[in-house]
C-alpha cells in the first residue's frame, strides 16, 4: 500500500477510496473552499450528509475544482427525517439536486431509528430500489449496531457495502468490525483522528496522546498521520475533517511510512471503550428530528 492511494473494493465491486475529506461542522462558507483544497491535494472521496446542510457547497466545491464530477466519490447520506420509503426516495431527489449529481457513489442511512426500526427498514427497502434503479452506485448505513444491523441482514435484500461509525484510537468497536468484516462490510470511521475527543476542551484529546505523539515522532509525522495511517493499514476508510488547506494536505500525506505491526497493536491498545459520539438508542424522532428542506 505504500506510496499509492488505497482503493477497497466494496462487496458490490465498487471502488471506494479509502481515505476521504469529511464536512460536518463546516458552515457552507468554508465547505466550498475545503472541498477544492481537498480535490487539488488528491482526495477523490467526500463525505457530506443532509443534516450537515452543506450539499449545496460541496457541488460547488467539486465543480469550481475543475475536476470531471465522475472522477469524485460522492458520499451522502439521508436524515431520519426522511424515513419511509416513499420519503426516503424523495430524500435521494433533493440531496442529489442539491450536489448537482444525477448519481450517487454511495448513500448511507445516518442512523438506525431504534425505536421506529419498521420506518428504518422502509428507508433501507428505498435505497435498494435506487441501487437497482441505477440511481446510487452502492448503499449503506451508519451508525447501526450489531443487533440493528444483523436485523437490517435477516429482513433485506443488500448486504449494506458499508456501515460508517466512530472509530479512533479510544474507541474501536473491534466486536462490530468483526461482524463486519464477517458479512463483507467495510467499516468507515468516523472522527477517525478522534475529533469527538478533543470538542468542547474534552480531558483526553486523541491530537495530544504520547503513544500517538511518539509513535509519528519515530516516522517525522503527527499524531494524525499516525492515526490515518492506522486506519489504512487495517483496512478501514477514514474522512477526517478540516477547513484549513493545511491540515487538509497533511491528512493527505499518509502514503509513504508504514507502522510497524508494534505500533498498530501499542495504537489498539489505547481503546477505552468509550463511544465519544451519541447512544444510538438516543436518536430519536422527537429529538432529532429537523426537517430537511427541498432546496
Ligand atoms: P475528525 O476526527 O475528522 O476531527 C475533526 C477535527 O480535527 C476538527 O476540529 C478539525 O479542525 C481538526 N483537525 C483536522 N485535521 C487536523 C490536523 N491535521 N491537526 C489538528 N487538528 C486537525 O472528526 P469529525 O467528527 O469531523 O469526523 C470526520 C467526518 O466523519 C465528519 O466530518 C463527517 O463527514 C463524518 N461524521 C459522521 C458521523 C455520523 O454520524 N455518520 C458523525 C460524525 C462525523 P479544523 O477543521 O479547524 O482543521
Amino acid at each position: 500500500m505504500t506510496g499509492s492511494k488505497p482503493l477497497i473494493t466494496l462487496n458490490n465491486g465498487v471502488q471506494l477510496p479509502a481515505l476521504g475529506l469529511g464536512v460536518f461542522q463546516s458552515s457552507p462558507e468554508d465547505t466550498v473552499g475545503a472541498v477544492e483544497a481537498a480535490i487539488s491535494s488528491g482526495y477523490r472521496l467526500i463525505d457530506t450528509a443532509a443534516a450537515y446542510f452543506n450539499e449545496r457547497e460541496v457541488g460547488e466545491g467539486i465543480r469550481r475544482s475543475g475536476i470531471d464530477r465522475a472522477g469524485v466519490f460522492i458520499e451522502t447520506k439521508v436524515w431520519i427525517t426522511d424515513y419511509g420509503y416513499d420519503a426516503t426516495l424523495h430524500a435521494f431527489d433533493k440531496s442529489a439536486r442539491k450536489l448537482g449529481v444525477e448519481q450517487l457513489a454511495l448513500l448511507l442511512l445516518h442512523q438506525p431509528l431504534t425505536t421506529a426500526f419498521d420506518r428504518t427498514l422502509d428507508a433501507y427497502r428505498a435505497l435498494e430500489t435506487l441501487l437497482a434503479d441505477g440511481r446510487v452506485r452502492a448503499i449503506g448505513v451508519s451508525n447501526f449496531m450489531p443487533e440493528q444491523l444483523e436485523r437490517l441482514l435477516a429482513e433485506t435484500s443488500v448486504v449494506p457495502a458499508v456501515n460508517q461509525i466512530e472509530v479512533h484510537p479510544y474507541f474501536q468497536q473491534t466486536a462490530l468490525q468483526r461482524l463486519h468484516a464477517a458479512h463483507g462490510i467495510v467499516t468507515q470511521a468516523w472522527s477517525p483522528i478522534g475529533g469527538i475527543t478533543s470538542y468542547g476542551g474534552a480531558e483526553r484529546s486523541a491530537f495530544d496522546d504520547p503513544t500517538l505523539l511518539e509513535i509519528g515522532r519515530r516516522h517525522g509525522r503527527s499524531a494524525t498521520q499516525v492515526m490515518l495511517r492506522w486506519h489504512l493499514q487495517a483496512g478501514r476508510s477514514a474522512i477526517p475533517k478540516s477547513v484549513r488547506p493545511a491540515r487538509i494536505a497533511e491528512n493527505f500525506d499518509v502514503f509513504d511510512f508504514e507502522l510497524s505491526g508494534e505500533q498498530m497493536a501499542a495504537i489498539d491498545a489505547l481503546d477505552t471503550g468509550v463511544r465519544g459520539g451519541p447512544e444510538p438508542d438516543s436518536i430519536t424522532l422527537a429529538a432529532y428530528g429537523r426537517p430537511i428542506p427541498e432546496e
